[in-house]
């Protein structure tokens, strides 16, 4: 799997991707990463990428010709799909970066300014994406952390497939909280269950606490869902001990 930046500053990458499994994927060409200068693709010898906004107002625009022709240029045989960094976008979440995994090719245009040229959203990309509902200064934030986010489904990108399925909003909950040593710190002791040896009981704990965390923190993840029987009980169990607290 490849994903192709197109950005107006092809450093602010040089950081990001070079550490911790994304770096170790990179290496092992599990997945590539490819970062475009916008300027490449500029015909002019002021290489200018961006111009005033037709209807006056302050600020600058993208052109959109240098950024169709980096698209041209950098999209492949494959599947490919070619998305602008937007607030206006579809917010992502883990269903949209699991998605764009079953892609060869992911483009990423990386807006500045007050934006993008219009034509370049309605003819050129096939959709929008955004990381939240603020506004950054550029696109390359915002694609690191859709590259990142959607890298880990890509199997063979983080070693244990089973963390990734463990991982909050994987199973539509959020993860367990975990514990290493040492066994007690300050006073403060690590739940005794997890020393049991017993597997279904820290299991079946670990399912608890995943679902006590969601519906105090993120109650909208579990609201319109129908749980699983089991599920249920614990919920019961959590709402119950609640009453006693
Ligand atoms: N005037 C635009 C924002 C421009 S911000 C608007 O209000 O819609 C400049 C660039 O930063 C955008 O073109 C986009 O590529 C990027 N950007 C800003 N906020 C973002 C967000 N929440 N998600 C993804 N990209 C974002």
């Amino acid at each position: 799997m490849r994903f192709d930046i197109i950005t107006i500053f092809p450093e602010m990458f040089t950081g990001v991707f070079s550490g911790g499994v994304i770096k170790k994927a990179l290496d092992r060409e599990v997945v590539r990463i490819a970062v475009h200068d916008l300027r490449d693709f500029t015909t002019d010898k002021h290489r200018q990428v961006d111009d005033r906004p037709y209807g006056g107002l302050e600020g600058m625009v993208l052109k959109p010709e240098p950024i169709f022709r980096a698209v041209e240029s950098v999209r492949g045989v494959g599947r490919s799909k070619v998305y602008l960094l937007s607030p206006q976008g579809r917010r992502l979440d883990a269903g949209l970066a699991r998605e764009l995994t079953s892609e060869d090719q992911v483009i990423l245009i990386c807006g500045r300014y007050e934006g993008v040229d219009e034509r370049v959203v309605e003819h050129l990309a096939d959709g929008e994406i955004s990381v939240g509902d603020y506004v950054l200064s550029g696109g390359e934030l915002a694609a690191a952390v859709v590259i990142d986010a959607a890298a880990r489904f890509v199997p063979g990108v983080v070693g244990k497939p089973g963390s990734v399925r463990n991982d909050s909003f994987a199973e539509g909950v959020l993860d367990f909280p975990q514990y290493t040593r040492p066994r007690e710190f300050r006073g403060l002791k690590v739940p005794p269950v997890l020393f049991s040896g017993d597997h279904k009981r820290i299991e079946r704990w670990r399912r608890k606490k995943s679902l006590e965390k969601t519906v105090r923190q993120r109650p909208d993840l579990v609201k319109n869902r129908t749980l699983a029987p089991e599920d249920r009980r614990l919920l019961e169990e959590i709402l119950e001990e609640r009453k006693h607290e």
